[in-house]
């Protein structure tokens, strides 16, 4: 018996459903309602609160306003950044793309900061380079002044209100409909309204962001709960490269707030409590803009050595006051008002106490450089899983690897949200018709919401808050910025046992109206599917690459690892699998890997 009819579940049709309202989302369903298609964008908060809207230095293209610039050389960046495990030819395609997807959205509406010149204001950023490494430093990232992420995704949305898409607000994706044959639809909770929907559709696209709430302090809102990963792995597919978070060097001490790398862009600079400008030693060539993996790692070597700030001694300070208040209130007038609310500092005046805080979710549901999910078939062949799709930072594609440059992720979002707009179209041509659905297929996604209101108002458990810190509290602990084989076991040993706990916790509230502490123990379980996959894939690399930084094997392994970890659950135990990187670019030479100094 199931918990309820079918008349309590709406049922909706659409050519295609996308999960998530973010830059990515927007971008592609803009492709497709432009092109005459039914889209829905099913969003769990008010399209325009999407993570996307935070973003705040810029995006990448190789326009040379600047400086002198090449489409090649950003590709060359990448392939570095990503500690060589970004796959190549998506890479080349994302780079390439570049140029004309932000002078799209120059004319989709976004008011890019200006040159005197009128074209479009690029500042430096962290690992760009000129003349393939040989040239000095490019200044290749395009800002609104340091609110890039909000004209992109007020733009992206206007856009699409033009062009027709219906959007599905407040609305929590639950479970994806699959069969062995692909994606039909996805089952969701209005939150408002506290009723259950059946979106079918002939492709589904995830497009749901980051998992940056696996940790304790992070600059991602509370919003990035991974979801579309983890209902990846609960229709029993893997997702790929989880062992992979970037820290990003300057989050505020404590609390975590994002102080752009825009910032040392403009010429701001780490002091340590000596008042040494300490990335002279760990970077002699871009010092302050090295790729973030190598600057966090700088700070935390810092703070362990006795020379950080603060009678904690547990931070750094990001020192800006030089570039004075013209240059700080027009080109950095958000973090002027960041630094004032979180840490009560005006940095026209004083510098900002900082330190490495969780930023980016490398990983993500595997896909090809046309948004398809992939698999492993039956001979060990890649294949796609028909009608389902991943863009943005809840994809791994791969072109950001083991770390990825600033700059990049607003690009990746536009340009593969149009790709996949595309890649839909072509599907859509040869697919005219629904699949049909398997009888009751919207069970699963009822009994998740069943359960939790029946745990509501019982004694008998932790609270679903609670689990959370505990949970996040272990992978700051145990997953952070180093990490050790003794550290990360008894991580993972806690962690299974809090996933044990995880069906036993307790809601108070039991109401089906706007029940934000049930939406907050469906993406407890969600966080703990994906903390779980992290942890796993984080023990099992025995290298240093990127993000993965191993006091234990210091050293990259091109040899042994070299590839793509595959994350799974199954029976509700965790399972690792590998697959190889994509060395060849579509029609360049490939970037062989060699070792990465900045
Ligand atoms: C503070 C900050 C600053 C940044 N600055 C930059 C920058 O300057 N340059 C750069 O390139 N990158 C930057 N990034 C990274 C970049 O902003 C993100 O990677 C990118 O915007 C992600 O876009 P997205 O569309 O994939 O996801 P998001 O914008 O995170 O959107 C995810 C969407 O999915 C929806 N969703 C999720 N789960 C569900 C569910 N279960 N049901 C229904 N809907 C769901 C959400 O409602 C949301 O609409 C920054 C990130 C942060 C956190």
């Amino acid at each position: 018996m199931g918990y309820l009819s079918t008349d309590k579940v709406k049922h909706h049709f659409h050519d295609v459903v996308i999960i998530g309202s973010g830059g990515a989302g927007m971008r592609c369903a803009l492709q497709l309602a432009d092109a005459g298609f039914r889209v829905a964008v099913v969003t769990k908060v008010l399209p325009t609160r999407s993570h996307t809207v935070a973003a705040q230095g810029g995006i990448n293209a190789a326009l040379g306003n600047v400086t002198s610039d090449h489409w090649l050389w950003h590709m060359y960046d990448t392939v570095k950044g990503s500690d060589y495990l970004g796959d190549q030819d998506a890479i080349e395609y994302m780079c390439r793309a570049a140029p004309l997807l932000v002078r799209e959205l120059e004319h989709q509406g976004v008011p890019f900061s200006r040159l005197d010149d009128g074209t479009i204001y690029q500042r430096p950023f962290g690992g760009q380079s000129r003349e393939l490494g040989e040239g000095g430093q490019a200044s290749r990232t395009c800002a609104a002044a340091d609110r890039t992420g909000h004209a992109i995704l007020h733009t992206l949305y206007q856009q699409n209100l033009r062009a027709g898409t219906q959007f599905f607000q407040e609305y929590f994706a639950l479970d994806l409909i699959t069969d062995s044959g692909g994606c039909q639809g996805v089952m969701a909770w209005d939150i408002a309204a506290g009723a259950y929907h059946l979106f079918q559709a002939k492709a589904v696209v995830l497009a749901t962001g980051g998992a940056g709430r696996i940790f304790k302090v992070t600059t991602n809102a509370h919003i990035c709960t991974g979801d579309g990963g983890a209902l990846a792995v609960r229709a029993g597919l893997p997702i790929e490269d989880m062992e992979f978070f970037q820290f990003h060097p300057t989050g505020i001490a404590d609390v975590g707030p994002l102080i752009t790398e825009g910032v040392r862009g403009e010429g701001g600079y780490l002091l340590n409590s000596e008042g040494e400008r300490f990335m002279e030693r760990y970077a002699p060539t871009a010092r302050d803009l090295a790729s973030r993996d190598v600057v966090s790692r700088a700070i935390a070597m810092e703070i362990r050595e006795g020379r950080g700030c603060g009678p904690k001694r547990d931070h750094v300070l990001l020192k800006l006051d030089h570039l004075g208040e013209e240059l700080i209130l027009s080109k950095l007038p958000n973090i002027h008002e960041l630094a004032l609310r979180f840490a009560g500092v005006d940095c026209i005046h004083e510098p900002i106490p900082v330190q490495p805080t969780m930023h980016y979710t490398m990983g993500g549901v595997p896909t090809n450089r046309f948004g398809e999910v992939v698999v492993k078939g039956a001979g060990g062949q890649e294949q796609s899983f028909g009608g389902l799709y991943a863009i943005g930072e809840g994809a791994c594609v791969s072109v950001h690897g083991a770390n990825r440059l600033g700059g990049n992720s607003l690009l990746e979002i536009v340009v593969f949200g149009r790709a996949c707009g595309n890649q839909i179209i072509k599907q859509l041509k040869q697919q005219p018709y629904h699949a049909p659905l398997a009888r009751e297929c919207w069970q699963g996604g009822v009994q998740r919401v069943e359960h939790w209101l029946e745990r509501a108002g019982s004694q008998d458990g932790p609270r679903v808050a609670e689990l959370r810190t505990r949970m996040q509290t272990v992978m700051q602990d145990h997953f952070s910025v180093y990490r050790t084989e003794a550290v990360m076991e008894e991580g993972i040993q806690l962690l299974e046992a809090l996933a044990a706990e995880l069906p036993h916790a307790v809601l108070s509230d039991a109401c089906r109206i706007f029940n934000t502490e049930l939406v907050e123990a469906l993406e407890l379980e969600n966080l703990m599917a994906l903390a779980r996959i992290t942890a796993a894939g984080a023990l099992a690399r025995r290298e240093s690459r990127g993000a993965h930084a191993r006091d234990d094997y210091p050293e990259r392994d091109d040899v042994l690892w070299l590839k793509h970890t595959l994350g799974s659950i199954h029976d509700g135990r965790v399972g690792l699998d590998y697959k190889p990187v994509r060395l060849q670019p579509m029609t360049v030479e490939s970037f062989p890997p060699k070792k990465r100094v900045y």
